[in-house]
């Protein structure tokens, strides 16, 4: 799997020249297998997407918050006749994957709906594991308000687990320990220092040492924190990942490319 990070911001897009080392734009990772472009998320980073050739799309979505969706009226193969793409999710607060995502696609916030799609566009709502070609897909919920999910990807005797906009805790970790056991790849939510996290409980994310927690319990081989804090800048990130002394652990960066 060639995995390329496109967006790794939380909660809103962010540019200037405090952020261009880890990228302003929203969640969106890019796995490609030989015949397969799976999108973890649509945020803004699914915008500037690398040209996939005439791999089979398909668009896994975490969970319907505005970060994650709001690239999706730009994905440019969304505007591409001829072009399958496949949209997948687990129910999340009730809603279908079509539901997640009218909101967005209806009048005043966009002016064309889903049906308007000029590519092949199917939404698939997800109740188990699944195959994307040789990609088999697993899940399991997130913790994080409204709902969310974790999906993990395993292909060829390797796996990545993406579990971004989860908040840990005690009581619901084990689940995530045992589903990421020693995944090739784990992506985990570092929003927030220790100090923020006390001021932010409730608000569905986690930090560094939860995410250094996790990756030791689960013999998680490499880690990559996403969903950045807006707030936090280039330096201040660096200054965040410079207190973790491991080189198989570091913040997301914008354009990063992982083979495995
Ligand atoms: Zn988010
Ligand atoms: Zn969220």
């Amino acid at each position: 799997m060639k995995i390329t990070i496109l967006g790794a911001t939380g909660s809103v897009p962010v540019e200037g020249s405090d952020h261009l080392e880890f990228g302003g734009a929203t969640s969106c990772v890019l796995v490609e297998t030989n015949d397969q472009a799976i999108y973890l998320d649509a945020g803004s980073g699914i915008v500037r997407t690398p040209d996939v050739g005439d791999r089979n799309i398909s668009i896994l979505l975490s969970h319907p918050h505005l970060d994650h969706i709001l690239g999706m009226p730009f994905f440019p193969y969304i505007s591409k006749k001829n072009r399958k793409i496949d949209f997948f999710a687990c129910k999340t607060g009730g809603l279908t994957s079509r539901q997640q995502l009218d909101p967005l696609f209806s009048v005043p916030l966009w002016p064309i709906t889903v049906d308007d799609f000029a590519a092949n566009f199917t939404c698939n709502d997800v109740t188990g594991p699944f195959d994307i070609g040789n990609v088999h897909v697993t899940f399991i919920d997130s913790v994080h308000p409204g709902g969310g999910t974790v999906f993990k990807l395993s292909c060829e005797g390797r796996s990545l687990v993406y579990a971004t906009d989860y908040e840990y805790d005690e009581g619901r970790i084990g689940e995530l320990l045992e589903f990421a056991g020693n995944c090739d790849l784990l992506f985990f939510d570092a929003q927030y220092t220790d100090e923020e996290f006390e001021a932010r409980k409730g608000f569905g994310h986690s930090t560094v040492r939860h995410g250094i927690n996790v990756m030791r319990e689960s013999g998680a081989k490499n880690l990559r924190f996403v969903h950045h804090d807006p707030r936090h800048s280039d330096e201040f990130l660096r200054k965040m990942e410079s207190e973790v002394k491991s080189d198989n652990v570091r913040f997301a960066r914008r354009d990063e490319v992982i083979i495995l």
